[in-house]
């Protein structure tokens, strides 16, 4: 079948990172509007960085000390985030925004954010991913704004383990977050938790408990090598398996038989062993053992707006430098389309040759 090339609307900007290429060669790129790449799949998800800042110190995605931030005027503006998902909604197909970072709470103005994407027609779904410190102050004005849905991070409720896994003897504001949170009216509320042998794994059938005691559903993610101090080890992560595992003296888990459209998690009802009572849902998000990668709908925009198809990707596409020279709406989507174009098949992590991306997950937006 014939196909054309798109036409780009304006000159072809570099990739921006260490294995900086030109654009992908679109020629064989079918004439769609939509974010489309080479193996068939469309985008309809984005993921959007909202700050590379955060107020913790996560083991497996920080170091102790930090990163170098990046600077207010590197990050978009409330203006450019909305433009930019203005152009992802109607013009691309964009369906669902999710706005992470770093801790996309420290940006003061994301209910302005939130509101101006919700006024967009068509209107996506909005939801945040955050580690919910300050959030009991500020949920029911972002659900008022238009927030639809939150994911909180909780590692642990145990206060020792959770000042060892985020540096910080924070545990009491975040569950005070999701108090709030839920005292704002925002349903569902799902928890992501990351499991480290030895420091927190111990704990998953006390953590699924405690969940579902709150009509809370928990998301256990496996460990994806994307820390700033290369800690992570496959020999040693906690797998989806493991995770079975663990939770089989307690309960019993039965996949649930919606389909999952390429929602990364994949879902199971949860029963007490014990008593056969039915107590909820549990997800399992196996990015490393089970890849998903074929389903996946995503794209993501770092914090200073730059294009970046996949985590793993070691290639970003700029578009910031557009929008502040003066790119019409086409011709960011157009550079946007050529970027997602050159989505590779997968994320690679179980290849020999696989090589950790440069950023960590907060520097990416998780
Ligand atoms: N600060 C917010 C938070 O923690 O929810 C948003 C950003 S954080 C990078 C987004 C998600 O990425 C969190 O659920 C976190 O647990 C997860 N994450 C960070 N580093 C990870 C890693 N190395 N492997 C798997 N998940 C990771
Ligand atoms: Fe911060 Fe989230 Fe990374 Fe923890 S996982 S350090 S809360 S960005």
């Amino acid at each position: 079948m014939a196909s054309r090339r798109i036409s780009l609307g304006m000159p072809t900007p570099r990739r921006t990172d260490e294995t900086a290429t030109e654009l992908p060669d679109t020629s064989e790129r079918p004439d769609t509007p939509a974010l489309a790449d080479r193996f068939g799949r469309e985008a309809t998800d984005l993921r959007l960085s909202l700050t590379d800042f955060c107020n913790l110190r996560c083991t497996y995605c920080m170091p102790a000390s930090g990163l170098t931030f990046l600077g207010k005027k590197q990050l978009l503006s409330v203006d450019e985030v909305v433009r930019l998902v203005r152009i992802g909604v109607e013009r691309l197909g964009i369906e669902q925004v999710r706005f992470t970072g770093g801790e996309p709470l420290t940006r003061p103005d994301l209910e302005e954010i939130i509101a101006g994407v919700a006024s967009l027609d068509p209107r996506p779904d909005i939801s945040l991913t955050t580690n919910a410190i300050g959030l009991d102050h500020r949920a029911a004005r972002l659900r008022a704004a238009g927030l639809d849905r939150i994911n909180v991070s909780l590692d642990s409720v145990v206060s020792e383990t959770f000042e060892r896994l985020s540096r910080r003897p924070l545990l009491h504001r975040v569950l005070a977050g999701i108090d709030g949170a839920r005292a704002a009216g925002l349903d569902p509320i799902k928890v992501n938790a990351v499991l480290l042998p030895g420091v927190n794994d111990q704990e998953l059938p006390d953590l699924l408990d405690w969940c579902l005691e709150r009509e809370l559903q928990l998301r256990v993610i496996e460990q994806m090598p994307l820390d700033a101090d290369h800690i992570w080890d496959r020999s040693s992560m906690i797998t989806a398996g493991d995770v079975h595992e663990m939770l089989a003296p307690r309960y019993v888990l039965t996949p649930v038989t919606e389909a999952r459209e390429g929602a990364p998690a994949e879902l199971f009802e949860v029963a007490d062993r014990a008593t056969g009572r039915h107590r909820g849902r549990v997800g399992v998000i196996a990015s490393v053992t089970r890849p998903f990668c074929a389903d996946c709908r995503r794209t993501r925009l770092t914090a200073e707006g730059r294009v970046r198809t996949c985590l793993f990707s070691r290639e970003e596409t700029d578009l910031r430098g557009a929008l502040r020279s003066g790119a019409d709406d086409e011709a960011i989507a157009g550079i946007w389309r050529a970027a997602q174009w050159g989505k590779k098949a997968g994320h690679g992590m179980d290849r020999a040759d696989f090589v950790q991306p440069e950023r960590p997950m907060s520097a990416i937006g998780g």
